[in-house]
């Protein structure tokens, strides 16, 4: 977490301390640093200088405009998984020749909207899907570029739920149904057959399934082009980990990544696409939060915030481990506390037994790595108002979401 940290003993998003930012954003609110996003890029742009690439940002990670337009002014593309993140992705200014449109299921009026748009590629996740495309194409005179998205029955090694590459997940095409499949397309009048796809999970930290992934690939592209289809493109999804915890995570950087992908799959002649989502945004965010109240339980003592679950699911989600710091510099006292939010449910646990300086009632205090999945995944669950966004340039911030008003939120409903 590079541009996160103290400095005189107090909390600072690049030059910013946050006790400030919290003057004008009443906690909780989530705070990212636009250095840390455009360094995440450039690591990968870098990696991947010498080859033909493109650098689709998935943008369920994090959504909001003032993210996306940085990663756009950066020369970025984007992953879309609905019509609403491919708006997003529009009016943030990606080019749709740098859009590609992943997902298990796109309806009718999403195909619709992303074939009027002139999108790059349809990752095609089923026959029905393909089909689904050709007729909407056809009806609309127009042509769909597509990538099969593969499914190569590779263990990630990660969290169950968000595993997507082995046979029982739900995703892509079993990778022994691929030439089938791509037999099947070459016929269809509404479809351009352009690549091949995959997206094997999340928070991966080991280079071994990519690598046994990669393998699989290169060997169906070239079966694939022995059966006469155009292979021109191999996108190889995202989901490189990050660390959560800085002192027992390791994962394999955006070099060592791009090491490997080169090797394996450099000699194929093919554009390669990415679509990196946590590790641009995962360490380049934090949640900010408020301490209500420090309750002595029998048991241990409880530090009550005023962020919880519908702010931040990543933990009673899947269990996640975030580090949690105190705003002031604790110089090392510290104390151990279960960090719990205010909904009625034990889920809503950000730690139990965690070392943090000691913290009294009206104390900030931070929760780390909190860019990716977080904002995006909020809720008003509860009828707690939508958690804020705030972004960090340098030395000043502006808010890049507010917090709606109670009326915007209850004035929803009709009586
Ligand atoms: C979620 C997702 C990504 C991004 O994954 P990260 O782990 O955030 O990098 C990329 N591609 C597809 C198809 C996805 O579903």
């Amino acid at each position: 977490m590079h541009n996160f940290g103290y400095r005189s003993g107090h909390y600072c998003v690049e030059n910013v301390p946050v006790h400030e930012i919290s003057e004008s954003c009443a906690t909780p609110f989530y705070c990212y640093s636009r250095t840390a996003i455009e360094t995440a890029y450039d690591a990968y742009a870098n990696a991947f200088s010498k080859h033909d690439t493109l650098i689709c940002y998935a943008v369920k990670a994090n959504s909001n405009q003032a993210v996306i337009s940085i990663l756009a002014a950066r020369g970025s593309g984007a992953d879309v998984v609905s019509e609403g993140e491919l708006r997003r992705a529009l009016l943030a200014g990606i080019p749709a020749s740098k859009i590609v449109y992943s997902g298990v299921a796109k309806t009718v009026p999403e195909i619709e909207f992303a074939l009027n748009n002139d999108i790059l590629l349809f990752n095609v996740e089923s026959e029905p899907e393909l089909q689904q495309i050709n007729s909407v194409a056809v009806r609309l005179g127009k042509i769909a570029r597509i990538a099969f998205r593969i499914n190569p029955d590779i263990d990630a090694g990660t969290h169950e739920k968000i595993s997507t590459g082995k046979s029982e997940n739900k995703f892509g095409i079993p990778w022994q149904a691929a030439r089938a499949a791509y037999a099947d397309a070459a016929k269809l009048p509404g479809i351009e057959v352009r690549g091949i796809d995959i997206h094997i999970g999340s928070q991966i930290m080991k280079l071994g399934p990519f690598e046994q992934a990669f393998e699989r690939i290169a060997d169906l592209v070239g079966q694939l082009r022995a059966d006469g289809h155009t292979i021109t493109s191999i996108d190889l999804g995202g989901g490189l980990g990050i660390n959560y915890n800085t002192e027992s995570d390791l994962a394999p950087t955006a070099e060592q990544y791009a090491a490997l992908v080169l090797k394996h799959l450099g000699r194929l002649d093919c554009r390669l696409i990415f679509e990196p989502g946590r590790s641009i945004v995962g360490n380049s965010g934090v949640l900010v939060s408020q301490v209500i109240y420090v309750k002595h339980g029998s048991k241990s003592t409880f530090l009550i915030i005023d962020a919880a679950m519908n702010d931040f699911l990543r933990p009673s989600m899947y269990n996640a481990y975030h580090h949690i710091v105190g705003e002031k510099d604790s110089g090392g006292e510290d104390v151990l506390y279960d960090v719990v939010g205010p909904v009625c449910e034990t889920g809503d646990t950000f730690a139990r037994s965690r070392k943090l300086g000691k913290q009294e009632a009206g104390d900030l205090v931070i929760v780390e790595g909190a860019g990716a999945y977080g904002a995006v995944m909020a809720s008003t669950y509860n009828t707690r108002r939508l958690v804020p966004e705030v972004l960090v340039e340098k030395d000043g911030f502006r808010i890049v979401r507010p917090r709606p008003d109670y009326d915007s939120i209850i004035g929803m409903d009709t009586p």
